[in-house]
């Protein structure tokens, strides 16, 4: 299309967006499984972790997909745009009446990374972190792959899709979480803030790789180890790029081989995804794989909580996300400040790697994290819930 219809396209691709999206934060869904309206529950058994919220006010941060803002994938997005934009038609009547409804949540979940977002639409959204973020952001980049879409269980119950955000509170305090982690059970054994003055800085790449090299030599520099989530393609893509991560004593986790919204897979895909990955690491480094897992974009259910715990994981959620899919206003500014403005006790940091701002900005963060006091930890120092 010529520039001026893209121009139009993507201002009514912006348009919508915020309004639908508001909420969620992955940037691209896929598919959108219908998510509902949260159940807000009131009684369910009082989850086992953490602090849970308080009412509190919440400035919410918006989600951010993860997908970057790399040239990559802004080749890709022109082309889900357009996907996007059809598959959008269709379901924002959906999202918009979800959107209402959830209205409440605000803030991040995990950006999608990777292909399956259509990082281009998200980015379209500028509106770094404030909030209000209501719906699906970008649902239409779940479109994309089309073949993600006969989700399976979709919909009530256990199976409800849920996405990850929280709630930001001022500076230094602890954000307010999703109502729905107060029916989450020890046995679903789940992750997203820790206590201490102890920052767990995770690197998602589910999306483009970046510049690896300066990534590598800004942790080492520092003396900072890392928790990475890297989806499987990446690993097959880059396996002296894990190996390397390995070898610097950072935790590689399991995000699954093809970073697709879980909610729109069978049991068996779900479980299928998460031991190739084991598979393939233990392939690449010749280790087992840490025991924690990452759903792409911060799509779940309580289902799949449990069964992912099953297989013997800890599903790792996060305290901090940003906008980060997408090119940041203000360079590598916005990824310092959308982190130091929200450092908290325990604080799991969520960061894409194909954010060039964010590897740009990494030295700086981690400095100025140290020099507020807290200490770089892995995932793995967390003590389990009780
Ligand atoms: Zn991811």
């Amino acid at each position: 299309m010529n520039n001026k219809t893209k121009a139009t396209w993507m201002l009514a691709a912006a348009l919508s967006l915020m309004l639908a999206a508001c909420g969620n934060e992955r940037a691209a869904e896929p598919p959108a499984p219908t998510e509902s309206p949260k159940p807000t529950d009131s009684k369910k058994p009082v989850e086992t972790k953490k602090p849970t919220e308080s009412s509190g006010d919440s400035s919410v941060v918006p989600a951010p997909p993860v997908t970057s803002a790399n040239s990559e994938s802004a080749k890709d997005a022109k082309t889900e745009k357009e996907k996007e934009a059809k598959a959008k038609e269709t379901k924002e009547t959906k999202e918009t009446k979800e959107t209402k409804t959830t209205k409440d949540k605000p803030n991040m979940s995990e950006p999608a990374d990777k292909q399956s977002q259509p990082s281009g639409a998200t980015g379209a959204v500028s509106d770094n972190g404030k909030a209000g973020v209501s719906g699906p952001k970008n649902p239409a980049a779940a479109v994309t792959d089309g073949k993600t879409k006969e989700p399976p269980a979709t919909g009530t119950g256990d199976r409800k899709a849920l996405s990850w955000y929280y709630m930001k509170k001022p500076k230094g305090q602890v954000p307010n979480f999703p109502a729905e982690t107060k029916s989450f059970t020890k046995d679903m054994k789940a992750l997203w803030v820790g206590t201490g003055k102890k920052v767990y800085l995770t690197i998602d790449t589910g999306g483009p790789l970046g510049d690896i090299d300066t990534l590598v030599k800004s942790l080492k520099d520092n003396k900072v180890k890392a928790n990475f989530f890297i989806a499987g393609y990446n690993v097959k893509k880059n396996p002296d790029f894990i190996r390397t991560l390995v070898a610097d004593g950072h935790l590689i986790a399991n995000h699954t081989m093809t970073h697709t919204d879980m909610n729109t897979q069978t049991d068996e895909q779900v479980r299928k995804e998460i031991e190739d990955y084991a598979k393939l690491y233990k392939d690449v480094t010749g280790k087992d794989i840490q025991p924690y897992f990452r759903f792409p974009y911060g799509r779940y259910n309580t289902h799949l909580l449990k069964m992912v715990s099953d297989m013997g994981y800890t599903s790792v959620f996060w305290s901090t996300a940003m906008r980060d899919w997408e090119p940041r206003k203000n360079g590598a500014e916005d990824p310092y400040n959308d982190i130091m403005n929200n450092l908290h006790d325990g604080n799991i940091i969520l960061m894409h790697q194909g954010s060039p701002e964010n590897i740009q900005a990494l030295d700086k963060i981690i400095k100025a994290v140290k020099k507020a006091g807290y200490e770089f930890a892995l995932l793995s120092d967390i003590e389990p819930p009780k």
